[in-house]
């Protein structure tokens, strides 16, 4: 997803730290080029701003240190910026609550929900040791939660069993109500996607919030979409509350602004990202690992 970004940033900071000596102009155009590759990438004109902003009144005002050139200092300058901008540190799923705990799992229709939804309980599951249930609350395409029951058993994961005519509600208050009676640990409520967000969407989810009171509410959006996916995280913020993001879509040819610009715009950590359309395609958003990749 960083390629070019990646790219650009690394031959703009080569320059910078093999020159001996630097002027405020040499930094000063240092971070117009940083602040065209971060355009280009699709990151928010403000987080742009803001991140150029920083790097450029503290490396103007930092002492340098002997053992490194001024150059290298500018660098590390623009890499701890970068891991401020991405949120700092990792953020895992929170489940640190009487279980059964719930998890609700949020987002447009085709952002990847359903399958990020059977990944963290294959997760939660295999590496956690938690006994994970899973319910789709998608009544209006039963497809959606055939597809859910049909990951539950590649993952050996259980879903709630299908129950035609009950609403959004009504299936949420089930699978509690399931999870506590077979000992679960954790439930995984997977909401319904709509193409655009509308307030019907996200009623049903404000509703299905209050009535289960979920530990986390993660919003599941596609990298590709940029600013798309900032946007729709900022709309679910504000109208239901999130706790984390899960970014999508990260092995494709995504320009990088949204997992760049997600923290800064939102407040809200991205917390997973997925790699890829397999069951175990799942990382953990480490805002030092990703900037070291970034600037390579
Ligand atoms: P939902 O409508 O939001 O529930 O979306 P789905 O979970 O059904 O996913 C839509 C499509 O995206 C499916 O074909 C998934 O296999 C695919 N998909 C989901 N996550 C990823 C990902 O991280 N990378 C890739 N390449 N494909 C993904």
């Amino acid at each position: 997803m960083f390629d070019s970004l990646s790219d650009r940033l690394g031959g703009i900071l080569d320059r910078l730290k093999k020159r001996g000596a630097l002027t405020e102009a040499d930094v000063g155009e240092a971070m117009r080029e940083v602040r065209r590759a971060l355009i280009e990438a699709d990151v928010a004109l403000d987080v742009v701003r803001s991140f150029t902003d920083k790097v450029r009144t503290r490396a103007v005002g930092a002492e340098v240190v002997k053992s490194v050139t001024p150059g290298q200092m500018v660098v590390k300058i623009v890499h701890d910026e970068l891991v401020a901008m991405l949120g700092s540190d990792a953020k895992p799923i929170d489940l640190e609550a009487a279980p059964p705990v719930p998890v609700l799992m949020v987002g447009l229709q085709g952002s990847g929900k359903t399958t990020s939804t059977a990944k963290i309980a294959r997760r939660l599951k295999d590496r956690a040791g938690r006994k994970v249930l899973m319910a789709s609350l998608d009544t209006r395409r039963p497809a959606a939660m055939e597809q859910l029951a049909t990951l539950g058993k590649q993952v050996s994961v259980d879903t709630l069993p299908i129950v035609a005519g009950q609403s959004a509600v009504q299936i949420a208050r089930r699978a509690m109500e399931a999870a506590r009676l077979g000992g679960f640990d954790v439930v995984m409520l997977d909401t319904a996607g709509r193409v655009t967000l509308d307030e019907a969407l996200m009623a049903e989810v404000a509703e299905v919030k209050a009535a289960t009171g979920p530990h986390e509410v993660l919003l599941v959006a596609d990298s590709l979409t940029g600013q798309d996916a900032v946007n729709t995280a900022k709309a679910f913020d504000a109208r239901v509350g999130l706790t984390g993001i899960v970014l999508t879509r990260a092995d494709g040819d995504g320009r990088g602004g949204a997992a760049l610009s997600m923290r800064a715009v939102t407040g809200k950590p991205i917390k997973l990202v997925g790699t890829g359309e397999k069951m175990d395609a799942l990382e953990d958003f480490d805002p030092r690992r990703i900037a070291g990749r970034i600037l390579g």
